[in-house]
């Protein structure tokens, strides 16, 4: 039997409207508008089309979205004022600087320069280690783990004592979502453990896993074979691994690739989550619940 597909666009557009319902109540209730400002440095695509679409959602949800363009040679003084500007401004409740920024710009002097309450991505030092610290100390979750723990959760899979493995160590994914799901408390309590390029036999970890998270950036690199039958595997990857003609478009589009088999692992899992549509909706989504989160804290 085929593994069930984890569709992370279906979880993230109904995580959207409860959040819209959310907001709409706080409004009525308050008068709290929950306020959104992404500042963008120069012009590289990418981050304009990241930015775009992160103030389209916060507009959707009925957010006060600002978006604050800058010149690709603004100064670092300069920036670091926009960013104490916005630390002031109550009105606002959540801060996202695109990243990269320019070279002559010290990226961790400005992220840690956000107000931590303010700080919707939870990138700043103080959030990571309330994260770490967990229960009421914890606030904000980063985006995309945040994202990865729904995703198990509203697929009713149980993470109490369950074995979780995640490949990959980074601050963003691979780090956090371990701390997220070993913390005492619904949606987590799981035994977990982290593999990496220094780990000595990956296929028998993984093996072992209830739920795989694979984080590692690489096409591929679970097999079918190191998948327990009916485990849940969450494939946050994202590869690309040529260029394919779009039938919508007719333009050259990027063909994506996950970090698991999927073809040959959906014959073996329980349930997946499919490369695009999986891991990526999500993100932005949980962007938006922190930031009514913030707008909450804002009210007490
Ligand atoms: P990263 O910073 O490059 O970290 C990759 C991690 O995987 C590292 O800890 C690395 O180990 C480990 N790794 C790499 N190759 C490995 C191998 N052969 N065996 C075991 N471990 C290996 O990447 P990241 O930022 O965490 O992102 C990982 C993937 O997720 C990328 O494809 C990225 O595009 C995707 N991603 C998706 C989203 C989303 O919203 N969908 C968000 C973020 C990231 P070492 O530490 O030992 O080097």
């Amino acid at each position: 039997m085929g593994a069930r597909i984890i569709s992370g666009t279906e979880i993230a557009a109904q995580i959207r409207e409860e959040l819209k319902q959310e907001v709409a109540g706080m409004k009525d209730k308050s008068g709290v508008v929950p306020g959104l400002v992404t500042i963008l440095v120069g012009k590289n695509p990418a981050s304009i089309s990241y930015v775009t679409g992160k103030q389209k959602t916060a507009h959707e949800l009925g957010f006060l979205s600002l978006q604050d363009d800058q010149p690709e040679d603004i100064s670092e003084a300069d920036l670091l004022a926009l960013v104490d500007k916005y630390n002031r401004d109550p009105k606002i409740h959540g801060i996202l600087v695109q990243l990269p920024l320019p070279k002559h710009i010290n990226e961790k002097k400005i992220l840690t320069a956000i107000d931590p309450d303010k700080d919707v991505d939870c990138f700043h030092p103080v959030n990571v280690g309330r994260l770490v610290i967990g229960g009421e100390e914890a606030r904000f979750k980063p985006c995309t783990p945040a994202g990865i723990q729904e995703l198990i959760v509203r697929s009713g899979f149980e993470t109490s004592g369950a074995e979780v493995v995640v490949v990959g160590r980074s601050n963003i994914v691979g780090k956090p979502i371990a701390l997220i799901m070993m913390q005492k408390g619904k949606g987590a309590n799981s035994t977990v453990t982290v593999v990496h390029t220094g780990s000595k036999n990956m296929e028998a970890h993984c093996k072992r896993a209830d739920i795989l998270i694979v984080a590692a950036g690489v096409p591929g690199l679970v097999k079918p074979e190191w998948i327990k039958p009916g485990a849940c595997v969450i494939d946050v990857g994202v590869n690309r691994v040529g260029e394919k003609k779009s039938e919508k478009t007719g333009k050259m589009v990027p063909i994506l690739k996950g970090d698991v088999d999927f073809d040959a692992a959906k014959e073996i899992a329980g349930a997946i989550t499919p490369v695009p549509g999986g891991v990526g909706p999500m993100t932005i989504t949980m962007l938006m619940k922190n930031t009514v989160l913030s707008a909450k804290m804002s009210v007490k």
